[in-house]
């Protein structure tokens, strides 16, 4: 198949001047441009075409040639024979920038490498029992995180080895359109939105610059942390790329139930259960708080059911460790199931005296007469 001419190529005139070449090209660089024409081989044919006329016809000398001698005047192996992309890119890089890249070389610095990124954050649970929240502890956690790949100091790439900014894209990471009168970018096809590309890439961590780990660490728990709570771990997050910090590690708080005590507010929270007479006589009781130690607890003669009674300074600490809540101790009555005929005596002879006393308390007595058969 013979060559087309050049000039029909890229649709200028014999004469046309540099600028009218270059634009002209542009234009046709856009049209078939491979990220716009992904799979289409015609297209990428008119783009390997136009690149070849527009590398004869902006060459001065080169032009004179082909002005000269047509075809045979360049074809003796001093131009490229484009027959692949990444060609056309390595020695039009710079149209290209101009191209696609005007914005972005406007607004953003060409990266001569990498530019590091901060880590993600990470955030998982930690168990505790309430004793642990109460008396604060010391936990291990374990972390699957990203650290920092030792065997390339975080670099990508081999030992020896640099990363090369990418042309197609002038190193911003994105290809810059512009036709008629949209402009539109997308990620650069070549170094996939990075703006550079690792020729060797360190075996260790595949180019990455971090490697995935399991870790572990232990770390002091404040007492009186809540359920819920959110403990900021400085750095445990996930390692930042090509040296960038890392990101911070979120410890979400859930406390296990305590089968004797619960917690409201900052107030450690206990139900007592006490026989009736004890309830109506009052009584002193050693009761075991949360940290083993005892605490003697007045019940007052008469105490109702559902009392709450404070023991003030014995409950979960404030995190900065300035003031505690209280120990609440709510009172319940133990009502037997099962009692022998001694018990039942007393208590028909308790109710007995009881109802001399609430003679004019006609409800309750019947009340009670229900009950007792
Ligand atoms: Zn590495
Ligand atoms: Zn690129």
């Amino acid at each position: 198949m013979s060559k087309r001419d050049y000039y029909e190529i890229l649709g200028v005139p014999k004469n046309a001047p540099q600028d009218e070449i270059k634009k002209a090209y542009r234009k046709l660089a856009i049209k078939y441009h491979p990220d716009k024409n992904p799979d289409n081989k015609a297209a990428e044919d008119k783009f390997k075409e136009a690149a070849e006329a527009y590398e004869v016809l902006s060459s001065t000398e080169k032009r004179q040639k082909y002005d000269q001698f047509g075809h045979a005047g360049v074809g003796g192996g001093d131009h490229a024979n484009y027959s692949n992309l990444g060609d056309i890119f390595e020695n039009f890089g710079d149209i290209f920038g101009d191209l696609f890249g005007n914005q972005g070389r406007g607004k953003k610095q060409r990266a001569s490498g990498p530019v590091p990124q901060k880590g993600h954050d990470l955030s998982q649970r930690a168990e505790i029992s309430l004793k642990e929240s109460y008396e604060g502890c010391k936990k291990e956690i374990k972390v699957f995180h990203y650290v920092p790949c030792t065997t390339c100091n975080a670099s990508g790439c081999a030992a020896g080895t640099k990363p090369q900014g990418c042309k197609p894209c002038g190193g911003t990471g994105s290809l810059h359109y512009r036709q008629g009168f949209f402009a539109y970018s997308q990620p650069c096809t070549t170094c996939h939105g990075q703006g550079f590309t690792i020729a060797s890439p360190c075996t260790q961590c595949r180019g990455q610059s971090r490697v995935q780990k399991h870790d572990r660490f232990s770390i002091n728990i404040p007492a009186g942390i809540y359920d819920n709570a959110e403990l900021r771990l400085q750095s445990k997050g996930d390692a930042g790329v090509f040296g960038g910090p890392s990101g911070d590690l979120f410890l979400i708080m859930s406390i296990t139930p305590d089968k004797n005590f619960t917690r409201r507010d900052a107030d450690l929270v206990a139900t007592l259960t006490l026989t009736y007479p004890q309830l109506v006589l009052g009584c002193q009781i050693e009761m075991e708080l949360i940290d083993g130690s005892t605490e003697s607890i007045k019940i007052p003669k008469g105490c109702p059911v559902g009392k709450e009674i404070i023991i003030p300074g014995k409950g979960f600490p404030d995190l900065r460790g300035l003031k505690r809540g209280n120990l609440v101790i709510i009172t319940q009555c133990d009502i037997p199931t099962k009692i022998n005929e001694e018990v039942k005596q007393a208590l028909l002879d308790y109710d007995a005296e009881l109802q001399k006393h609430h003679k004019d308390s006609g409800g309750f007595k019947s009340f009670f007469k229900r009950f007792l058969g």
